[in-house]
């Protein structure tokens, strides 16, 4: 691997295909890193921590796209309404609807993803994929003129069974048509299914993501400070 952030982007961009998004997770990593990947082309940034990205969002170029990963919790939307670009971990209908709300605000349209839960695992975020589809044909969605979904987001299992990771992004990917057929079918802003991270995403393209969200295979190990796991 590469030792160097231009490398390791050099040598991801390569290896994804052209219809792939590259989201580089900078979370807990410093602005220089992020200026290190910045000045080698990176522009879509994504982090789990509200304000951990707004200090960022202030100290950085203008241009940069930033995102959200983490749990959403509802109030704190409103602090990274003015220029959050993507927030992917929506998982009720009511933080759409508060999204929707900040977004008008600041007369600003945010995108949407919908988690999924697709793991077996103890990871409790995300709809479970019924409770989607009945929010999604309640329909309470459609007046929300300030935001729009995009598409949905997925985690795989902690695991090293790899034909099970398989399987959960191809679950995805199929829940992802559903939805799509049933709901988007017109809707060509519903196109991303954002699914894989450095230890799985080549497994997460083979099943159809477009969307990767890669944070140590760019920036290395993350350090965690001891005071630093919550919140
Ligand atoms: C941290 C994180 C990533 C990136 O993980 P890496 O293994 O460092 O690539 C991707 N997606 C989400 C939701 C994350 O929280």
């Amino acid at each position: 691997m590469d030792t160097n952030i231009a490398g390791r982007l050099s040598a991801l961009r390569e290896s994804l295909p052209d219809n792939v998004t590259l989201v580089a997770v900078s979370k807990t990593h410093s602005v220089e890193l992020i200026k290190e990947a910045y000045n080698a082309g990176q522009r879509i940034f994504a982090e789990n921590k509200v304000q951990e990205m707004i200090m960022k969002h202030g100290q950085l170029p203008e241009d940069i796209q930033w995102q959200f990963i983490g749990h959403v919790q509802r109030n704190k939307i409103r602090l990274m309404a003015p220029f959050v670009s993507l927030i992917q971990g929506i998982d009720s209908f009511s933080s759409l609807v508060e999204t929707d709300r900040q977004a008008g605000r600041f007369g600003r349209k945010i995108g949407c993803l919908l988690q999924i839960h697709i793991s077996s695992g103890d990871n409790k975020h995300g709809f479970v994929p019924d409770e989607c589809i009945s929010m999604l044909r309640d329909g309470g969605w459609r007046s929300l003129e300030n935001i729009s979904i995009r598409g949905v987001m997925g985690m795989a299992s902690l695991t090293a069974d790899k034909s099970q990771i398989f399987e959960e992004f191809q679950a995805l990917t199929s829940f992802f048509h559903t939805v799509k057929d049933e709901f988007f079918r017109n809707n060509s802003d519903f196109g991303t299914i954002s699914a894989g991270m450095s230890d799985d995403y080549g497994l997460a393209v083979k099943a159809g993501s477009n969307m990767v969200r890669i944070g140590t295979g760019i920036f290395g190990k993350r350090i965690y400070a001891p005071t630093d796991k919550k919140g």
